[in-house]
């Protein structure tokens, strides 16, 4: 059996577009586009392109996107004070503070700065504890994504057996907490996990969230099961190059599950485009435009 691979890749530039198309119904309506501000501190390559990559995706997309690039000498009272400068701009809907923050910076207390309504990563606690009770909350993006991918391969999640390898605020408890309000049985593992291939073996959907190279074996898969690979790992592959691999053994599990997202090219797109989802949601909500009728009446190209 060859499971069907999913395209996080076209998936995303399908979601992309939609959102283009509703951001241009926002900036007809309101006046302006819905609006991302983005927050670096320092020199980490990692996260200059990262930061990079979501303006482009947003102002491709016709959102309004500004950064913010403070060097790593910041202070914690300066960079408190332009979370507070963008918490109070009517026109900035969505604040994401790229994190990991320099050492000597308290990224908790950043974090629970930024006002609860624009928090387009869901990293507020206000957020994680709206999205823990099973209220309307912004929902971090990786694991949005992850749902978004599961539930077009799947249809309805209920009654699914689900395991999450990874028990992080970014991923993997998120990503659980999603998959409970999707009525799925959940299983959160980690590294005190014990026999982690037969927990593994137990998930109709399998999400793999542990940051290690190739953890997950093709014997760790339930026939026929859905895994989501989030895991993004480069290994050495020859003098001054490198690979990028997921969590799961790409090769040996195409082999068992029913479907699988690879790396790259499966759950990497789709994180950028939640955040723009987010954003334009924080615009709507913000402004009192209902988002769902925004392309009521639009012909669809
Ligand atoms: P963290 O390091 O914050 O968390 C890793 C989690 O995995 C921890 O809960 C840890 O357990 C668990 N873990 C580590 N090793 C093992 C093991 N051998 N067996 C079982 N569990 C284990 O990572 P993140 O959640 O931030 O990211 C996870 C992966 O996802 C990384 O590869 C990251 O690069 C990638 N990622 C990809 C994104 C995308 O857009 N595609 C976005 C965000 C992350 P414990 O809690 O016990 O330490």
């Amino acid at each position: 059996m060859s499971a069907v691979v999913i395209d996080g890749k076209a998936m995303a530039l399908s979601l992309r577009a939609e959102l283009a198309r509703k951001a241009a119904a926002f900036t007809a309506r309101a006046g302006r586009p819905p609006s991302l501000a983005a927050v670096l501190v320092g020199d980490d390559p990692a996260s200059a392109i990262y930061v990079r990559n979501k303006g482009v995706a947003a102002r491709a997309a016709g959102f309004d996107s500004v950064e913010h690039h403070l060097p790593a000498s910041t202070g914690q009272k300066n960079l408190m004070a332009l979370v507070a400068r963008l918490n109070a701009d009517p026109r900035v809907d969505g604040i994401l503070v790229q994190l990991p923050l320099p050492d000597g910076l308290d990224s908790g207390a950043v974090l629970i700065a930024v006002d609860p309504a624009k928090d387009v990563d869901g990293f507020h606690p206000l957020n994680v504890g709206r999205l823990a009770l099973g209220e309307p909350a912004c929902v971090p993006c990786t694991p949005q994504g992850c749902l978004i991918m599961l539930r077009h391969q799947l249809g309805d999640l209920t009654g699914r057996e689900a395991v999450v390898i990874g028990r992080s605020g970014i991923v993997g408890r998120p990503m659980a907490a999603l998959l409970v309000r999707e009525n799925c049985t959940v299983t959160i593992a980690h590294s005190r996990t014990r026999g982690l291939a037969e927990v593994c073996r137990r998930g109709d959907i399998l999400i793999a969230a542990a940051g290690r190279p190739e953890l997950v074996r093709g014997d760790w898969i339930k026939p026929g099961a859905t895994v989501i690979d989030v895991g993004i790992n480069r290994l050495p592959a020859g003098i001054g190059k490198s690979r990028l691999v997921g969590d799961v053994c790409f090769a040996e599990a195409v082999q068992v599950a029913g479907a699988i997202t690879p790396v790259p090219g499966g759950v990497g797109p789709m994180t950028i485009a939640c955040l723009l989802a987010n954003t334009l949601a924080c615009a709507c909500r913000r402004t009192g435009i209902d988002e769902e009728r925004l392309l009521a009446g639009r012909p669809r190209p």
